[in-house]
C-alpha cells in the first residue's frame, strides 16, 4: 500500500485520540528518522524523551536480538536474571533500596500512589489518604495518575476521579506548607515539569516539600519519568537539588523505546508491601529488562552524563543568543528545554516538520526540545537553523 493510502486508514480504523501529521515514518538511525518518501528528519523529540540513545542503536538492537532468541516472557511468577540485575543496578545508583517494575509512566505513578496509601494505612491508620500535587503537573492518563494531573482538559471528560487531591501552585513554598497536613498521605511532584511547560522547581521548593513531608509523616514522590535518567545532565534530576524522595517513578528512556516503568522506593515503604498487593503480567520481563540494563549502564556512565551537560549548555547558550522572534522565556536543564512563545506552539512544530525537524509542544504556548541524549553540537546547529526559519514562518511578525 502507498504511504498516502496507509495514512488515510487512520481516519477509519484508529480511535481519534491523537492528531498526527500526514507523514509515514519507516526507519531511523541515530539522530535522524526517515519517511516513506525517503525524506530525512532531524529528531528533537526522541519519541517524547524516550530514545535517549537515538534510533536503531546497534548495542540496543543486539541485546534485543539475543534476548529474543533466549527468553521473552515468563510473567512475575518466576525469577529471571535480567529482572534481578536491573533492580540491582537501579538500587546501586540511586537513593532507593527496592524496585517495583511496571510498563509505563502512568503505571509507575499508579503504583507509587497505591504504595503510599498502603504505607500510610499501616503506619497511621485509614484516615491519612490525601494527595498533594501541583499546577501544570503531568503524571499520566490512567484514573489514578490523572487524579494528580492538573490540566482540566485531560481531567474533566473523565470525572469523577480519585477524591482528596489538592493542587498547589508549583514552586509556591508557603501554599505547599499550608496544604500538606496530617491528612496527607503523599506529595507527588516532577522536579522539572515536562508536559506542563518545562518548569524547573526551585531548590527552596523541593527542600520545603521534603521538610514538610517529614513533619507530617507524608511520603514524597518524585516523578522523574521525563526528567530522570540523564536527561538533565545528572542521572537523577533530584541529585542537582540535594533532596531525596521516598518514592521515585521512572519510565520513558529506561529501555530506549521498549515499554517499561519502575518505582524506586526506600526500605521503609517496601516494608508496607506484601505479596498480592500489586502486580502486572508483563512487567519486568526478561526481554525488556535485558534491554533496560544495557541502556541504564550506558546512561550511568559519567562521561555520557558529562556529554549531556556539555551539549545541554551549548543548546541553551545558542538558543539565548539567537534572539528568536516571539520568545517570552527559555527554560529547562540539560536536554529538557522549553521555549515559551507568544503564539501557537503547534504552528511552530508544523513549520519545523515541513523543514525536516521534529520538535514538539509542552502546552499551547511552549515549544519543547527533548533530543536523544547522543545529540552533538553539529545537530544542535542544524536544528536551531531550522527552528529559526520555522518560527519566523509560523509566528506573524508584529509591528514594533
Ligand atoms: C510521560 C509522562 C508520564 C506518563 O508516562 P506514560 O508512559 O505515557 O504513561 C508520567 N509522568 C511524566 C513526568 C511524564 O512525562
Amino acid at each position: 500500500m502507498e504511504a498516502e493510502a496507509l495514512i488515510a486508514l487512520a481516519e477509519r480504523v484508529l480511535a481519534p485520540t491523537y492528531r498526527r501529521p500526514p507523514v509515514l515514518f519507516t526507519h531511523g538511525e541515530g539522530m535522524y528518522v526517515y519517511d516513506a518518501n525517503g525524506r530525512r528528519y532531524l529528531d528533537f523529540v526522541a519519541g517524547i524523551a524516550v530514545c535517549a540513545l537515538g534510533h536503531a542503536d546497534p548495542g540496543v538492537a543486539q541485546v534485543i536480538a539475543e534476548q529474543a532468541r533466549r527468553l521473552v516472557h515468563l510473567s512475575n511468577l518466576y525469577h529471571t536474571e535480567p529482572h534481578l540485575r536491573l533492580a540491582e543496578a537501579l538500587v546501586a545508583h540511586s537513593f532507593a533500596d527496592r524496585v517495583f517494575f511496571c510498563n509505563s509512566g502512568a503505571e509507575a505513578a499508579e503504583a507509587a500512589l497505591k504504595f503510599a496509601r498502603k504505607f500510610a494505612r499501616l503506619r497511621f491508620g485509614p484516615h491519612k489518604t490525601g494527595f498533594v500535587a501541583f499546577t501544570h503537573s503531568f503524571h499520566g492518563r490512567t484514573m489514578g495518575a490523572l487524579s494528580v494531573t492538573e490540566k482540566p482538559a485531560y481531567r474533566e471528560p473523565f470525572a469523577p476521579l480519585i477524591p482528596g487531591v489538592t493542587f498547589v501552585p508549583f514552586n509556591d513554598v508557603e501554599a505547599a506548607r499550608a496544604s500538606i497536613t496530617e491528612a496527607t498521605c503523599a506529595v507527588i511532584v516532577e522536579p522539572i515539569q515536562g508536559e506542563g511547560g518545562v518548569n524547573v522547581a526551585t531548590p527552596e521548593f523541593l527542600r520545603a516539600l521534603r521538610a514538610r513531608c517529614d513533619e507530617v509523616g507524608a511520603l514524597l514522590i518524585f516523578d522523574e519519568v521525563q526528567c530522570g535518567l540523564g536527561r538533565t545532565g545528572t542521572l537523577w534530576a533530584y541529585e542537582a537539588y540535594g533532596v531525596e524522595p521516598d518514592l521515585l517513578t521512572v519510565a520513558k528512556p529506561l529501555a530506549n523505546g521498549l515499554p517499561i516503568g519502575a518505582v524506586l522506593m526506600r526500605e521503609a515503604v517496601a516494608t508496607a508491601l506484601q505479596p498480592g498487593d500489586h502486580g502486572s503480567t508483563f512487567a519486568g520481563g526478561p526481554l525488556v529488562t535485558a534491554v533496560a540494563l544495557h541502556v541504564f549502564r550506558r546512561l550511568c556512565d559519567p562521561a555520557f552524563l558529562a556529554h549531556v551537560r556539555e551539549v545541554g549548555e551549548y543548546l541553551m547558550a545558542r538558543l539565548r543568543a539567537l534572539a528568536l522572534p516571539g520568545v517570552k522565556e527559555i527554560r529547562g536543564r540539560g536536554l529538557l528545554v522549553g521555549i515559551e512563545i507568544e503564539g501557537d506552539a503547534r504552528a511552530v512544530v508544523a513549520a519545523a516538520l515541513e523543514r525536516g525537524l521534529l520538535i514538539t509542544t509542552a502546552g499551547d504556548t511552549v515549544v519543547r526540545l527533548v533530543p536523544p541524549l547522543i545529540v552533538e553540537r553539529a545537530h544542535i546547529d542544524e536544528a536551531l537553523g531550522i527552528l529559526e526559519e520555522a518560527m519566523r514562518a509560523a509566528l506573524p511578525s508584529r509591528p514594533s
